[in-house]
Formats: structure tokens, C-alpha cells, sequence
């Protein structure tokens, strides 16, 4: 027996490693140690961050083991509660204990110092009150190139934009924003860094609302629940699924005096639904939003720890909020596929806040208009309890949804061809006629085109060539301001060039469609017209998306085009035209889920208009009008998509039919993973047939449908099984046995979102 005068403990360290580590707890550390504290630790020869995660009184190692070197904090950061869930994603997900950890905890307590939250003054450019229209632009700058490329780089971000995001974005000398600023083009002003933007948001008037008979009747229900209940809440847009929410909280914290988590899909792009709730509960909400600094991230996790703020509202990781005794987690938009983290450890937030929930006896509702399929079907079989608000709040109606054949109008294509893309071959005349009704009604507009950029891509038309990016089995973007082809994966950048890589031809073509383009066709033809884009290359800057949007509810925008990033939670009474370019991009993608994602976005998007009393409308231009996504959206059909779809699931099996967990390969040479893959395959067809025999099902190995990324070859095995504890076992043993050779790398998906 070995004397326990020293105690050890079990520490998780953020390593690629199945495994914990042991070290000794000696006198003199500053703070006493218990499961879930923070330790310091000697890691080969560095310090690294670490979680105790268990106590004893005799070491498993041969050799002594290292002390710990401190112990910074005298409360464990992570309560009980907390690192059993990370335990359950360390399982389920098959990835470290201390990887978990890891992101469960802000970034202020991974690092080994604890950062002060900076605060200084940054130089903004902004363009003046004057817009030169693009004819005059050609008279001002027909000698000032780099003034022009400059100019319209911070017009298309807004019109507000950071001197050091435009110069990382462009290379130009100071010389050009001096020139810029004396012809009174732009001025350049120092502003203190803000400190929370949303903090000082006016909010909306305080006047509480009254619940709807059905908007009651879900409250109690849900009020009323036994604990660890799942909430399926399907409720149309525009049916009043926040006031649901606010008043459930009401309940909930106000009166139980228990705390909440509300889970949105992305922070900027909901500022209303957060103005509701702050209106709602002021200060005793906390919002995690994606530009708080470490430092403020931080204090907020603090508040929410000592009990100081009982609610928080944030995206994907707010679900880890160190809140105690837990009364809900809601779920909004919950079958957005932003709540899936693209990168290890893959969770997915619904999940974790059903898990998180039951176990600490909260209950979890799942809200949307368009429910993802898994959460469907689990209603149906009883696991979740269905609640169905079926109207628009005050006798509101759905918009009437109209559909523009693009197969019909006859087009002129030698025009686009010829690269010059004609605005009514973009904008069918239906559509066009739309938009000029609205704008005469001093009415708003919104079009969806879920493509970003200028012309999606360029192709040869001797050959046949589409220019692709070097590093990605992926077509580049065309963009204008600045004029570039774009890596829409890697971002990486290169000129237009005047002939094809592949026969040197020199007809090059644009092909397809995107946003910047679309956005010069309307301000050629509505030269008076305010419009306004929103896309990822208009939104880089931190508080882009609300500056556009309150733009809009300002009145101050006839027409907001964007992406799928307008199709979100806005709620905006003038807009009464919704018009979708071009409804079919990305409904044929490799991707089981390409028609469910389609349905979503169209319903969503429609349910834009008309949210006042004037009404609205939607004209959906597409070229398969005929495809179930496309037709059950336009009759407000959820129920009947959704029996369509999961025919479709069904040979070959697919979720919710069954359970997924995708394995990846990867590496810089294409021969090497390759074959990688393929021993995969085989070794895990051998240890199935000895081992579980037709549980699970192995499918490939194959290429991924986007074969390289990045310069990195792609391959994958995809498992299936329709039980969950056979996805975790096998996977497990795998990652675990499973070598891959240096250069080569190997990550589990397990529930993947897309299969890309
Ligand atoms: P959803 O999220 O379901 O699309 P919202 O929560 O955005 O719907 O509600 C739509 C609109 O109806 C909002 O402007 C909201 O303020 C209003 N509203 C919701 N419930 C009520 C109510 N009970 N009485 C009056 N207005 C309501
Ligand atoms: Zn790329």
C-alpha cells in the first residue's frame, strides 16, 4: 500500500487524447481543490489549463506524479451539474473530456490569464450624406481608381466601416482616404469602442401584451409541465411564438424564481426578438452575443454564476450558461442548422439542451414554424408534447403565394452570355410589376436570393471550364468592389483573368446569379430607390446587421435584398412584398437535407409579408415548380411536405428514419487518403461482422461530395443505425484503435446536419 498523505487528482486537459491525467496535490496552493476546479498544470514542458475532474487517494502512475502548480479560483468553475453533461458529450460525441471542457468554459478561464476587457478609441470611415449614383461615379472617379474601389468596399459594408477592416480587405495608401475625405466623399471620424450596443438599445414600448386564447392555453400547458418535459411548439410565423416565451419566463423566474436559457439561431440577426425580451425582463437578462469582447463575455458568465442575471439569451453555446436550479430551455427556430457547431466537438445545442434539461429537471421547448424532421417525428411518437398556435396573431393572414415560372418567359440569353445580364431576365415582370406597386404604395420590399456575390461564376465557353478555387473542389465567386474571384470555404482571392486556365480560350463567361448583382440591376432600373443588401460581404463589420435592419423598420429602405440571412425572425409591418429570385439554388445539392432546407427558407422567407394590416404578398420565381419543397410552400402545407419528405428518407435510410454519424478523412495527398478510408471501411466492416452484426450498417467508403477543402482531399464512411448506444460503442472503439498516419486526419460527425 502506498501512504495517502499526498492526494491526486484526475485532471482533463484539452488534448486529442481519450484519457485523464493524474497529478499530486501538494501544500500551499492558493485555493482548496474539488471536481470541477480550475488547475494549472506542468504539461511536457509548458503550463496548460486544466479541470479537475476527479479525487484520490492513490495515483494509477508508476512513476511519481507532477503537483499541480495552482489552483487560481476558490470556487469550482464548473458546478456538478455542468460537468456531468460534459461527461454525456464526451460520450455521445465521442471527443475528449477535456475538449469539451474546453468549450464549455468562456475563453477568459481557458487561457492561463485572466484578460481585462480592452476599451480604446478605433477610426471609422463613412460615407457622407451625398451617394453619387453610378453614372456620376464614372465622371468622379474616372481618374481615381483605388478612390472608387475604396469607396464602394465601404458602401457595401454599409457605409460605415473600420479603416483597419478596409485596409485588411484592400491594399491602398493612406493618401486615398485623405483624397476621399477633402472632396467630401467620406469622413473619418475616432469613436470610443462601444461597450454593448444592445445594452443601449432603446427596446420597445414596455405595454404588455395580452395572450391570444391559443397563445394561453400553450403557456399553461407548459407552465404546468412535469418536470423534463420536451415542448414541440409549431406555431406559423407570425403567430406569436415570443409573446409564448416571454410569458412562460414570466412564470418561471418571476414567480418559481428559477432561471432560463433562451437558445437563438444567431444573435445579430434577431435584434428584435432580443429587444422583446430585454423590454421584458431589463437587466435581469444577460446577452451573449458574438461581439462581446473576452472580457465582457466573462463578466457576463460571472453574473449568471453568482445568480446576479437569471436569464440569458445567446446562440449555440449560451447552453452551457452556469445557471442554477434550471427551469426552461428554449429552443427558438430550433431546426436552424446554425445550432450544430461545424467543428469538434460537433454537438448539436438542441440536443444538448434536452439532455441538459432533463437532467436538471427544466423543461425544453423546441419553437418553429417549420420544425426540423427529427423533432417532428419525435412529437408524433409521443416523446415530445405537440402545441400548435395555427393563426397569425389578430386574424392576420397568411400571404397569398404566387408562383413565376422561369422556364416560361422567354429570356434573352445571348445578353447574358455576352456577360451584361438583363434585368428582366432576373426579374420577371410579375415580379417587377410587384416592386413598382410597393414602392408607389410607399410600402416595403423584401427579396431573397440565396446566393451572395456578383456572378456566381465564370466558365468558358469554348471548353466548358468553370474556374474553380485552387485549394476546394469549389466554383469561385465572381465579386465586384473589389473585383475578385472568392473561395466561398477558404476565402481565398485571385483576379478575373481574360483567358481559361484549361484551353486559353478567350470567351470567358458569367454564369448564375448573386446578390451584388441582382443589387446593380435594381439601382440601374430604380434609380431613386433606397435599397438596402444584406449578405455576409455587407455584415462583416460587428453591428452591420442591425444597422441595416433598424433601416428598415426606420421606413428608411424601399427594398431589403439579401440571403437566407433575411429570412430570419424580422417582423416588419410595411413590408407587404416578399420576392424570391430564384427559389431553386441549392435544392440540388448532394445533401439529404437539400429539400427540407429549401422548404424552410421559402416558408420562412414568405412568412415576412404581410405582417401588418395591410397584408402582403409573395412572388416565388423558380424553375421547378413542380418539386414538393417548392409546392407545399406555397400552400402553407407543413404537414403534407412533410409526409412527402420522409418517403424520401426511406430508401436509402435516412434520419429521422435512422441515425447517422459521419466519418471523415483527410489529407494533402489525395492517394494517402484514399487509402486510408478504404482500411477504415474495411476495419470497421470486420469488427461489425465479428462484433455487432446488423445493427449497423457501413456505407462507403467514397469521396465527400466537395472532395478538397482547403487543400485538404476529403473521403468518408458514413455509419447508420437505428440505435443510438451502437453509434456511440462503435465510433468510440474506432477513434480509439483506429490510427491515422502523421498528415492524415480522421473527425466524427455524429447527427450531421449536411453530409457536404
Ligand atoms: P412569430 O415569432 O411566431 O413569427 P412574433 O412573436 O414575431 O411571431 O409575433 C408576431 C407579431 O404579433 C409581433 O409584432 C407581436 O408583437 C405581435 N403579437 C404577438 N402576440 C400578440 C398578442 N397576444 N396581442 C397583440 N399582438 C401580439
Ligand atoms: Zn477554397
Amino acid at each position: 500500500m502506498r501512504e495517502a498523505a499526498t492526494r491526486f487528482i484526475q485532471v482533463a486537459l484539452p488534448l486529442p487524447l481519450f484519457q485523464t491525467f493524474t497529478y499530486a496535490v501538494e501544500t500551499g496552493l492558493a485555493n482548496p481543490i474539488a471536481v470541477g476546479s480550475r488547475v494549472v498544470v506542468p504539461l511536457r514542458n509548458d503550463r496548460e489549463v486544466g479541470i479537475c475532474v476527479g479525487l484520490t487517494d492513490i495515483s494509477p502512475l508508476k512513476r511519481k506524479p507532477k503537483p499541480v502548480l495552482e489552483s487560481p479560483d476558490a470556487q469550482p468553475a464548473v458546478g456538478g451539474a455542468l460537468l456531468d453533461l460534459c461527461r454525456w458529450m464526451a460520450d455521445y460525441y465521442v471527443v475528449p473530456l477535456g475538449v469539451v471542457l474546453r468549450t464549455v468554459l468562456p475563453a477568459a478561464l481557458t487561457g492561463a490569464n485572466t484578460p481585462t476587457p480592452a476599451r480604446k478609441t478605433r477610426r471609422i470611415a463613412q460615407i457622407g450624406a451625398e451617394i453619387p449614383s453610378l453614372i456620376e461615379r464614372d465622371k468622379i472617379f474616372a481618374r481615381a481608381k483605388q478612390q472608387r474601389a475604396v469607396f464602394e468596399l465601404i458602401e457595401s459594408l454599409g457605409g460605415r466601416a473600420l479603416v483597419e477592416n478596409l485596409n485588411e480587405q484592400l491594399d491602398f495608401s493612406p493618401a486615398v482616404l485623405k483624397s476621399l475625405e477633402k472632396r467630401g466623399l467620406i469622413s473619418i471620424v475616432d469613436e470610443e469602442v462601444e461597450r454593448d450596443p444592445f445594452a443601449q438599445r432603446g427596446g420597445l414600448s414596455s405595454k404588455r401584451l395580452v395572450p391570444t386564447a391559443m397563445q394561453q392555453h400553450a403557456i399553461d400547458e407548459m407552465a404546468n409541465a412535469e418536470r423534463g418535459s420536451v415542448f414541440l411548439l409549431h406555431g406559423i410565423t407570425g403567430s406569436g411564438k415570443t409573446l409564448v416565451y416571454i410569458e412562460l419566463l414570466r412564470r418561471i423566474v418571476d414567480e418559481r424564481g428559477q432561471t432560463a436559457i433562451v437558445l437563438v439561431p444567431e444573435i445579430a440577426l434577431t435584434p428584435q426578438t432580443v429587444d422583446r425580451f430585454r423590454a421584458a425582463f431589463g437587466d435581469r437578462i444577460a446577452v451573449l452575443h458574438s461581439a462581446l469582447s473576452e472580457g465582457e463575455r466573462y463578466d457576463a458568465w460571472l453574473a449568471l454564476k453568482r445568480g446576479d442575471k437569471r436569464i440569458v439569451v445567446g446562440a449555440r453555446s449560451a447552453v452551457f450558461a452556469p445557471l442554477e436550479n434550471l427551469g426552461a430551455i428554449i429552443v427558438d427556430e430550433e431546426h436552424e442548422s446554425s445550432y450544430k457547431q461545424g467543428e469538434t466537438p460537433r454537438y448539436h445545442a438542441r440536443e444538448v439542451a434536452i439532455v441538459r434539461a432533463k437532467a436538471e429537471g427544466a423543461i425544453t421547448v423546441l419553437g418553429s414554424a417549420t420544425p426540423s424532421l427529427e423533432s417532428w417525428s419525435n412529437a408524433m411518437a409521443g416523446k415530445y408534447t405537440l402545441l400548435t398556435l395555427p393563426d397569425r396573431v389578430g386574424g392576420g393572414k397568411l400571404p397569398g403565394i404566387e408562383l413565376i415560372d422561369l422556364r416560361k418567359t422567354a429570356v434573352d440569353y445571348t445578353a447574358m452570355a455576352q456577360g451584361g445580364v438583363d434585368y428582366g431576365a432576373v426579374i420577371r415582370e410579375p415580379l417587377h410589376h410587384a416592386i413598382v406597386e410597393t414602392m408607389q404604395r410607399g410600402e416595403q420590399s423584401i427579396l431573397l436570393l440565396n446566393r451572395r456575390g456578383y456572378s456566381s461564376f465564370i466558365q468558358c465557353s469554348d471548353c466548358g471550364a468553370v474556374t474553380t478555387c485552387p485549394h476546394c473542389s469549389i466554383t469561385l465567386t465572381h465579386h465586384r468592389n473589389p473585383e475578385r474571384l472568392v473561395c466561398h470555404y477558404c476565402l481565398h482571392k485571385e483576379d478575373p483573368r481574360p483567358d481559361c486556365v484549361r484551353c486559353g480560350g478567350r470567351n470567358l463567361r458569367q454564369r448564375g446569379l448573386g446578390t451584388q448583382q441582382v443589387e446593380r440591376l435594381l439601382s440601374e432600373r430604380f434609380p431613386a430607390a433606397r435599397i438596402a443588401r444584406m449578405d455576409v460581404d455587407t455584415t462583416s463589420g460587428k453591428w452591420a446587421h442591425t444597422r441595416i435592419l433598424d433601416r428598415v423598420a426606420a421606413g428608411d429602405v424601399d427594398i431589403l435584398l439579401g440571403t437566407q440571412m433575411i429570412a430570419k425572425g424580422l417582423d416588419f409591418p410595411n413590408v407587404t412584398l416578399v420576392g424570391v429570385v430564384d427559389a431553386d439554388v441549392g435544392i440540388n445539392l448532394p445533401d439529404f437535407r437539400a429539400s427540407e432546407r429549401c422548404f424552410q427558407l421559402l416558408s420562412q422567407v414568405s412568412g415576412r409579408a404581410g405582417r401588418g394590416a395591410k397584408g402582403g404578398k409573395v412572388l416565388i420565381q423558380t424553375r421547378l415548380p413542380n418539386h414538393h419543397a417548392v409546392r407545399y410552400a406555397v400552400a402553407h402545407d407543413y404537414v403534407s411536405f412533410v409526409r412527402d419528405e420522409m418517403e424520401g428518407r426511406k430508401d436509402p435510410l435516412y434520419p429521422p428514419k435512422v441515425r447517422l454519424a459521419n466519418i471523415v478523412f483527410s489529407g494533402t495527398n489525395e492517394e494517402a487518403t484514399a487509402k486510408l478510408a478504404i482500411q477504415a471501411g474495411e476495419w470497421l466492416r470486420d469488427l461489425i461482422t465479428t462484433h455487432a452484426a446488423d445493427q449497423i450498417a457501413v456505407v462507403g467508403p467514397a469521396p465527400c461530395p466537395i472532395e478538397r477543402i482547403k487543400s485538404r482531399w476529403r473521403w468518408h464512411v458514413l455509419l447508420k443505425s437505428d440505435q443510438p448506444s451502437e453509434l456511440t460503442r462503435v465510433p468510440r472503439y474506432f477513434m480509439e484503435k483506429f490510427d491515422a498516419p502523421a498528415g492524415l486526419r480522421i473527425t466524427l460527425d455524429r447527427d450531421p446536419v449536411a453530409l457536404l
